[in-house]
């Protein structure tokens, strides 16, 4: 059975062939055009087999409606993001499907900041869709298209421009970078050859069929773990196949979890401000309480949103926040751009490492250590929601509560999150705390 078709506010979703189809790509770029009239538009790609030809299809409907189209190629889904701020576009195409499997692929939108359209966007485009209110074609001559090779290039320079490459240069750190024959493949050498960093890239050749599982999850990183052993490296970094998330391996080839990422670079980056009381980082209310120890550690003040990346970049620009994003290895630093950036993650932690002189074990160390366990339970219909979120708030009556989203009941080693899926009938139960014992029972207690 093919896997349903997803469309929300991380993009669109489906096996390439089945659920997505050609008809249901089309009518997306369709509806897409009718919400932000764009004209110029950029477009890039992972390495999925699938592909070249979603491309063309989209391609193809842009064209119709008279748009100038700027194709990078194959290029991370950051960089999508940030040439459409950098070129000036009024929206962007992403041709990817995140981490999911090779048979899948979909499309990511954003907006002329390089924003994810955000749920009203979205509705819009569901509505449009749906009422069959998209707008004609018709237009083709005053389209234009553009072949441009250079916006690995642009991206990594523009990351450059804000790193201390000098101390990454003189450091001597040995790296190895997985990044699982995704579109990282593309600027991982660049960026490697700018910052003077003598890397080992493993699953370095753009593949369509994916060499590893495909989240830079700990199960997925063996491989990688045993060539920063082998090559004796300081660190090994590993990608998803857009290339927005990052997870590190330590030196002795141990995969430490995704959530570090992102705390090592809100805590190097609040270590090097002057004065950083006060100064805003963002992340989602899921991502670890590591974000609420560096915060508090420098006085800086957390703003937590609901899941989704849209919600986060969001806030850091309403909010002109100095870093912020998700744990699940998505950093957002706004100077390059306002999505999750692998590459920019990199280069951070590659300068927290030279500045510190420390291991990755030992940043570790300077974190407290904490558990997250996830469970989700299947509904018949989310009308059960409501009375499932009003179980956890009596059972934890006398908590802190932050109802942004869902529920989230604040202890004070720790927390529990239950939240409806955005697009499947099932309750996500997040917990952290000191122990998975204690994670777990949290949600016990209400399961
Ligand atoms: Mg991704």
């Amino acid at each position: 059975m093919a896997a349903a078709l997803k469309f929300g506010i991380s993009g669109l979703r489906g096996i390439a062939g089945e659920s997505l189809t050609d008809d249901v790509v089309q009518k997306h770029v369709d509806a897409f055009i009718g919400v932000l009239e764009p004209k110029k538009v950029i477009l890039g790609r992972d390495t999925r087999g699938s592909g070249p030809h979603i491309r063309e299809v989209v391609i193809e409907r842009l064209r119709e409606h008279g748009c100038e189209i700027i194709d990078i190629g194959i290029v991370a889904t950051p960089t999508v993001q940030f040439m459409t701020r950098h070129m000036g576009a009024d929206g962007s195409i992403a041709v990817t499907a995140s981490h999911n499997p090779p048979e899948y692929n979909g499309l990511k939108f954003f907006d002329s900041q390089g924003l994810y359209l955000n749920e009203m966007q979205v509705s819009e485009m569901k509505d449009r869709m749906e009422q069959g209110t998209l707008p004609e074609g018709g237009k083709k001559e005053d389209s234009l298209l553009t072949q441009l090779d250079v916006a690995n290039e642009a991206h990594v320079e523009r990351v450059m421009n804000h790193i201390d490459f000098k101390v990454i240069q003189n450091s001597g750190l040995k790296v190895v970078i997985d990044p699982v024959g995704g579109a990282g493949t593309m600027a991982d050498p660049i960026l490697m050859r700018e910052l003077g960093i003598d890397a080992t890239i493993i699953h370095g050749e753009p593949s369509a069929e994916f060499p590893r599982g495909t989240e830079p999850l700990p199960e997925n990183l063996k491989i990688l773990g045993e060539a920063v052993k082998k090559h004796g490296a300081d660190v090994g970094f590993a990608q998803d196949p857009d290339a927005d998330r990052l997870a590190l391996v330590d030196e002795n080839g141990n995969a430490i979890g995704e959530e570090y990422t992102l705390a090592f670079c809100t805590d190097y980056m609040l270590s090097k401000q002057d004065n950083p009381k006060g100064m805003e980082i963002a992340t989602n209310l899921s991502t670890s309480r590591m974000m609420d120890d560096v915060a508090n550690k420098h006085g800086a003040n957390l703003i937590r949103t609901k899941i989704g990346e849209m919600h986060v970049a969001n806030a850091i620009m309403e909010t002109d926040a100095l870093i912020g994003g998700e744990g699940n290895g998505g950093v957002i630093w706004p100077v390059v751009g306002f999505g999750r950036d692998s590459f920019a993650g990199m280069s951070i932690i590659l300068e927290y490492m030279a500045t510190s002189g420390k291991k990755i074990s030992e940043l570790v160390a300077t974190l407290p250590k904490y558990e997250i366990v996830r469970t989700k339970v299947e509904i018949a219909s989310l009308n059960e929601v409501p009375a499932i979120l009003d179980r956890v708030k009596e059972v934890y009556k006398d908590q802190e509560m932050d109802t942004t989203e869902g529920v989230k009941v604040i202890f004070d080693n720790g927390w529990l999150h239950a939240r409806a899926s955005n697009t499947e009938p099932i309750v996500r139960f997040f917990a952290e705390g000191p122990t998975r014992e204690q994670a777990q029972a949290w949600i016990d207690k209400v399961l």
